[in-house]
């Protein structure tokens, strides 16, 4: 339990806390801080962080879900394929419940659609190896953490001269969505704990333009509640020393430059494009797509289909939850019409949504 004990200690936890009060003491101004970590907004609902701060310091839930800030078009297309006769849809098992415009992949495969959920992207390439009569489109949503083991799973496909595997990809990447929020009038942030996982892809420096652009604090923060403590506690120091540059708190696991192998796997395979994100619309440049020399393995341009119109879900307030403008108390739909049983929006489906982290932790 080493290196979990340590980091789940109560008494280092209530020091920061007691260092962060006294740090804001007589302030009148809230500072607000947005994690942009599905992880992240687990462990805060979890460890009740936000009950050890002190009034004066806000903690708001961002796009850190890659599955909630995943458009309704993107399943209605995974639906479209499902569909097909010859195809098998591979995803991962949180995309099962999420609801598109009219269903969701778990009710289509209740209507006998072929769809599997598994462990890795190469459990799926291993699909395609055993069924060539059919075509296996693994479902690659994800940010810059789960990216590169989508795009080594094209590579590996390629190499056994697989031509029935595809990737229908939807990878984002966190730095510009950030930039959004962080120019936003409505939201005034003051800091970001940023992510630890994509962090340790891409590296503490792809935050360095919010630093200085933006003039935002940002402290790369790991999971645990003294983690996530220090961070606050840093992001408060730079706050009142009037600074803003990236520190690392998570220096265990996060290095300045990230994981060079990953990204050149990522480069290989994908190009940055125009996303759409839930709620936030469309941040050009903040997405991936499988490169020319990789478009053979590229659902969307390989396998044309008709896709239903696109509909929202009435009333759930995904969209301004993952801007941080709301909480999920907010929507008049959680925990009444809106459960982690029966969820009205991606928010209460996903494992790290904030409505199912509210809904897990919070009530
Ligand atoms: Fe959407 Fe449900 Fe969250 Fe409301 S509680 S915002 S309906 S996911």
């Amino acid at each position: 339990m080493n290196y979990l004990n340590e980091f789940r200690n109560r008494t280092v936890v209530t020091g920061f806390a007691e260092r962060i009060r006294q740090l804001t003491a007589g302030r009148s101004e809230p500072m607000t801080f947005m994690e942009v970590c599905g992880t992240h907004t687990m462990a805060i609902c979890q460890f009740g962080i936000r009950s050890l701060l002190p009034p004066q310091v806000r903690l708001i839930s961002g796009p850190g879900c890659p599955v909630c800030v995943t458009p309704n078009s993107y399943l209605d297309r995974a639906v479209a394929y499902c569909r097909l006769p010859d195809v098998i849809i591979a995803t991962f098992g949180d995309m099962m419940r999420v609801p598109g415009s009219s269903t969701s992949l778990m009710e289509e495969r209740a209507r006998g659609a072929d769809i599997r959920i598994v462990y890795s992207p190469l459990d799926a390439v291993a699909l395609a190896a055993k069924n060539p009569g059919k075509r296996v489109i693994f479902l690659g949503v994800g940010f810059e953490t789960t990216a590169p083991t989508i795009a080594g799973s094209i590579l590996v496909a390629a190499a056994q001269g697989l031509d029935n595997y595809f990737v229908l990809a939807a990878h984002k990447t966190i730095p510009k969505p950030m930039a959004v929020l962080a120019a936003d009038p409505e939201l005034r942030i003051d800091g970001f704990i940023c992510p630890a996982h994509v962090s340790a892809v891409i590296g503490a420096g792809a935050y360095g333009f919010l630093a200085e652009e933006y003039h935002i604090p940002c402290v790369v923060t790991g999971f645990e509640p003294v983690d996530i403590m220090q961070g606050v506690e840093m992001l408060a120091r730079q706050m009142l020393e009037g600074k803003s540059r990236v520190e690392i708190q998570y220096s265990r696991v996060v290095k300045w430059e990230g994981n060079k192998k990953a990204q050149e796997v990522l480069s290989r395979v994908f190009t940055p494009c125009d996303a759409d994100w839930r709620g936030i619309g469309n941040i050009p440049g903040s997405g991936l797509e499988i490169s020319a020399a990789y478009a053979a393995f590229d659902a969307a341009k390989a396998i044309p289909v008709e896709v239903e119109e696109l509909r929202e879900h009435a009333g759930c307030l995904c969209g301004e939850i993952l801007k941080g403008k709301v909480a999920p108390d907010d929507c008049p739909l959680f925990g009444t019409t809106c459960t982690p049983e029966a969820p009205v929006g991606a928010c209460m489906v996903s494992s790290e949504g904030t409505c199912a982290a509210a809904y897990k932790y919070g009530r």
